[in-house]
């Protein structure tokens, strides 16, 4: 059976974030961007709303609806700005979603409780100087001394890395052993010997934070690693297949502001005696963002289907990430193209959409890494195995282990 209408609850979450958007982002967004400030007050009314767990099971401080729904939001926060969306990507689905897949009881309710309620923030660091889409490669070591961990080294390219309380950070326990020798730890900020440096001109996510995250001799507690040690590969992959899902997401929701503004300008700019929307190459931009929109909307809502049935898609996220970030960044480029030179102005928020189209074709994997995934799986030279631990099914069971 196939069912492409928003349920009652997925249309007022859809209602509420459109409407926090337009009234407590769009407003401001234009001058935080250009100040390269990052909103704090903007994840605590998020909170409020429910929404910096909205599919955590409710046991565990969320708000128990579908995966979908979280899609929704992230498509929502979007259309105002990629960098709130990437803070709920990494805190929601990088983060909470691997506690709640790989997380024992004790870490769900010491560290998936307040992010899933809001009152504590998390992210996810795993790149580092000399390993990015080369995962197997990170350099960051961590020594088993008694019931702690030693962690030295450095992660780069950290989302809310000034921001998080809370940080999932992979190192080695076994640098001889590649992929095979990385495991994951919960580090909080409060740790002695945890940094952090955001950076400041980047292209674009400017009112977004990232940066780097040092850590110097931490010690780490062992009952924070997550999953067995060694098993922090998987854990980075399944966090993955959770993050990647939402940035499609948010992507659709680009792909929308784009639509919206090119609309707006299409009807009143004229030229040669008409509005320009009825130039024919102008008309051809506008259908290859609405194509762009439509399809990368249903790749995205068939992967939250796929995980509300615990059917694993690591394939299908993979798919849906590579196709809509990629034409979210060419609808932005078309928008700026229809607003000619004033698209080159930060009088109009097409040069932002732009700039800020650009890091999701990057993050959560390149392009050219979904690339390479979406030919291997269809020459027969990837298949996914079973995983020891899965992402709970919705509707969520009454006690979720
Ligand atoms: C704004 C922003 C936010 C980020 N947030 C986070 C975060 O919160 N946490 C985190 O851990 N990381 C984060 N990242 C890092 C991001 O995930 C990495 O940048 C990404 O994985 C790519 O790694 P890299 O930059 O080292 O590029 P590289 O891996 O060095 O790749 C460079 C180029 O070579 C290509 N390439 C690499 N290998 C192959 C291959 N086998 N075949 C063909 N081409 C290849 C790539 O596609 C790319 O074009 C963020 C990045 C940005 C820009």
């Amino acid at each position: 059976m196939f069912d492409f209408s928003y349920s009652d609850d997925q249309l007022a979450v859809k209602k509420l974030v459109r409407k926090f958007v337009d009234k407590e982002i769009m407003p401001h967004i234009e001058r935080w961007d250009i100040e390269q400030h990052f909103e704090t007050s903007v994840l605590d009314r998020l909170a409020e709303l429910g929404l910096m767990g909205v599919c955590i099971p409710e046991q565990y401080g969320g708000q128990g609806m579908d995966y979908n729904t979280l899609a929704i939001v992230c498509a929502e926060l979007e259309r105002g700005d990629t960098a709130f969306r990437t803070a709920v990507s990494v805190h929601t689905a990088l983060n909470s979603m691997t506690l709640l897949q790989w997380g024992n009881g004790f870490q769900k309710e010491k560290y998936l409780k307040p992010q899933a309620q809001g009152t504590k923030v998390g992210a996810f660091g795993l790149t580092e100087p000399n390993a990015g889409s080369d995962v197997a490669a990170i350099e960051m070591r961590a020594v088993r001394d008694g019931d702690v961990y030693i962690l030295n080294g450095g992660k780069t390219w950290i989302s809310l890395c000034d921001i998080a309380d809370h940080f999932l950070i992979f190192a080695k326990t076994a640098p001889d052993q590649g992929h095979r020798g990385i495991s994951c730890f919960i580090v909080e900020r409060d740790f002695p010997g945890v940094t952090t440096r955001g950076f400041k001109n980047k292209l674009g996510i400017r009112a977004g934070n990232t940066g780097e995250v040092f850590l110097e001799d931490v010690r780490v507690p062992a009952e924070n690693r997550v999953g067995k040690e060694g098993e922090g590969f998987k854990i980075a992959m399944s966090a993955l297949d959770n993050g990647r899902f939402s940035v499609a997401a948010g992507a659709v929701g680009l792909i929308d502001a784009c639509i919206e503004a090119s609309l707006k300008y299409a009807h009143e700019r004229e030229t040669f005696g008409q509005p320009i929307g009825k130039h024919q190459l102008v008309q051809q931009m506008i259908a290859k963002m609405v194509a762009g929109y439509e399809t990368s909307r249903l790749l995205v809502y068939r992967v939250g289907w796929m995980k509300n049935r615990g059917i694993r898609n690591t394939r299908e996220t993979s798919l849906a990430k590579w196709i809509a970030c990629d034409a979210a960044f060419n609808a932005a480029a078309d928008a700026v193209q229809i607003h000619g030179a004033n698209g080159y102005s930060h009088e109009f928020p097409v040069e932002r959409y732009m700039r800020n189209a650009k890091a999701p074709v990057i993050y959560e994997g390149t392009r050219e890494i979904h690339q390479i995934m979406q030919a291997e799986y269809a020459l027969g030279y990837r298949s996914d195995k079973k995983l020891r631990k899965n992402l709970p099914s919705w509707p969520f069971g009454e006690e979720i282990e």
